[in-house]
């Protein structure tokens, strides 16, 4: 269920973007603007800017941007109905509680029950293992080689040997066990009533990214099984939406982050420095994490075991990461299996030199591929040859595809005329298989939509100068129409643009923002109004660029026209774009 249109806008107005953001980054006035260090992507010099006048956010760094509710969504991890409810109590304004279904309402109400729990329970722990009782427990991690204050700075923690003892504490602290079974940490039966998930483990408290305890990871101390045990899933953990570590690594200030396989291994690469590590727990590296890194980084260095589970887990992981446009980069700690053991050996330093070397995915993905291939052997070589064409073939752009060709040839020794070839036929026989095959199209649609510049660039420029300025919707209004836009973000924006117009007179871009429900769609529409923000243009050339741009607007629409005229066969349609077209010129200077 939605809020009236009006309460959402007045809770936007009465929120200012610089105080709310200010709130949670520090900002500094420079010019008409303020900038920051942006929280959604690791960056030294700051490039986050927050417009006071237009209230929205734009990063120049990652694009991420938006109005106030945006921010808060994609800060706190809220849906929109969660960011408005927030913004609002912050505003003092209430809001009509009816329009909240009371599924809606307690929903959020657990979401926020359980965290509480949660968070008692990692204090819980926290103690026991300060505890005589946990004395054993906090041997065993000395003795592993964590220092005090890491072990303090990750609220490791120690669940004992009885079975109902955090239940127990729990239950004093006034839950009810219906509550309490949905948390995940206590379980019911008939014989024995309430008792602890967890028992006689070393606790990881697991956190989300914004550093709000959402689940647990326990580790048995000695040979127990399983030697791992982690939260269920519950409403407010997805494992496949947590990276453990996350809340620390987004805030390193390196470029990239490093992945590795579990917490031991992100508490281990922590201690000796490298703070940007993170882990997928129990389960393997999805595109929902992919989707969740690429809000803080471009850049990704894998660091899994290097034993054969480890390489496995890297080659299902490349593609994911690629194909949200993350750069991928693998380590090779040989001999040593872990990150742990390679720092415990070689020392920080050495590690860090092995990731300045770290190999380019599709190389790591070749050389792997090459030890099933004995090189000596005249067939297997050719087959292996055979391989990488059918691998190469992932990259859409020629020149993307033709530097790893060369690469390739390089390496292998191998003319890069004869390995083109071998690409070529694999190409023209349209060879994918099944999976490659959907990686592709998607990057390939992917980049037909990023790649086809021009007319997105006329159109974000029209959205950016049209909301700026009612004049030039007036003279507009009888010639561009939003099917003159492209289908989707475009003409959904357009359409607000005119109708905002139509119904107030003015077109308030933040305003138009908060029609959508959803970060991507708010984050996408409000980029369609920073065109101006990426390339200032000079007043002298603004009626020429104006003219153009309308201009390549309409003769593109009319394009699309004329080819669905066609198609109908309908004959008196296509004369009358084609004399709508030949008098486009006239037309436009008439009006502008
Ligand atoms: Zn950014």
């Amino acid at each position: 269920m939605y809020y009236p249109d009006d309460t959402v806008e007045e809770v936007r107005i009465r929120s200012d973007i610089v105080s709310v953001i200010g709130s949670y980054i520090k900002l500094k006035k420079t010019g008409s603007n303020h900038m920051g260090l942006c929280p959604f992507h690791n960056e030294k010099t700051p490039s986050f800017s927050v417009s006071q006048s237009k209230q929205m956010y734009h990063c120049f760094g990652c694009g991420v941007g938006g109005n106030v509710y945006t921010f808060i969504m994609e800060y706190e991890n809220y849906s929109f109905v969660e960011a408005l409810k927030f913004l609002a109590e912050r505003a003092g304004i209430s809001l009509p509680e009816k329009e909240y279904s009371d599924r809606e309402r307690r929903q959020v109400d657990l979401k926020i029950k359980l965290m509480e729990i949660n968070k008692e329970a990692a204090k819980y722990y926290y103690y026991q293992l300060k505890s005589d009782r946990g004395q054993a427990a906090k041997e065993y991690l000395l003795k592993r080689g964590l220092q005090e204050e890491i072990i303090k700075a990750f609220g490791l923690g120690f669940a004992n040997r009885f079975s109902d003892d955090l239940y127990q504490y729990l239950k004093k602290l006034g839950y009810e066990d219906g509550l309490l079974s949905q948390s995940g940490l206590v379980s019911f039966d008939e014989v024995r009533g309430g008792h602890d998930k967890f028992w006689d483990r070393i606790m990881f408290p697991i956190m989300d990214a914004n550093n709000r305890v959402v689940g647990f990871g326990g580790r048995v101390m000695g040979d127990g099984m399983p030697k791992y045990l982690n939260s269920p899933e519950t409403a407010i953990f997805d494992k496949s939406k947590i990276l453990y570590g996350l809340n620390r690594a987004r805030r390193s200030r390196e470029s990239y982050i490093l992945i590795c396989e579990g917490y031991m291994d992100v508490i281990a690469l922590y201690q000796a420095g490298f703070t940007n590590a993170v882990a997928a727990l129990g389960t393997a590296f999805s595109q929902s994490h992919a989707n969740l890194l690429k809000r803080y980084t471009k850049e990704v260095v894998l660091t899994f075991d290097s034993d054969k589970a480890g390489t496995a887990a890297a080659l299902r992981a490349i593609p994911i990461l690629r194909d949200a446009d993350i750069s991928v980069k693998v380590v090779n700690m040989e001999p040593y299996k872990d990150p742990d053991d390679f720092i415990k050996s070689l020392g920080a330093e050495e590690y860090k030199k092995r990731i300045d070397e770290a190999k380019n995915s599709f190389f790591f993905e070749i050389d792997t591929l090459q030890r099933d291939y004995n090189m000596e052997d005249p067939e297997d070589k050719t087959n292996f040859f055979n391989e990488v064409a059918k691998k190469l073939l992932y990259f859409y752009e020629q020149l993307e595809r033709n530097f790893y060709l060369d690469a390739v040839a390089k390496t292998y020794n191998i003319d890069a005329s004869l390995l083109q070839r071998l690409v070529n036929k694999y190409g023209s026989r349209g060879y994918r298989n099944e999976a490659e095959a959907k990686r592709f199209t998607t990057t390939r649609a992917q980049g037909r939509v990023n790649k086809d510049e021009g007319i997105v660039k006329i159109q974000k420029l029209l959205i950016t100068w049209l909301t700026d300025d009612p004049l030039l919707y007036k003279k507009l209004k009888a010639l561009l129409k939003p099917e003159d836009f492209t289908d989707g973000i475009y003409r959904d924006v357009i359409r607000l643009i005119f109708s905002e117009y139509d119904k107030t007179g003015e077109a308030v871009a933040a305003k138009i923002i908060s029609c959508f429900q959803s970060i991507d769609e708010q984050s996408e529409a409000a980029s369609l109004f920073n065109a101006e923000l990426l390339g200032e243009i000079k007043e002298a050339d603004r009626r020429k660029a104006l003219f153009d741009t309308v201009y390549r607007l309409k003769e593109e629409s009319y394009n699309r026209q004329s080819l669905l005229a066609i198609e109908e066969n309908d004959t008196e349609l296509l004369q009358k774009i084609i004399r709508e077209k030949s008098d486009l010129k006239k037309t436009i200077a008439a009006i502008l």
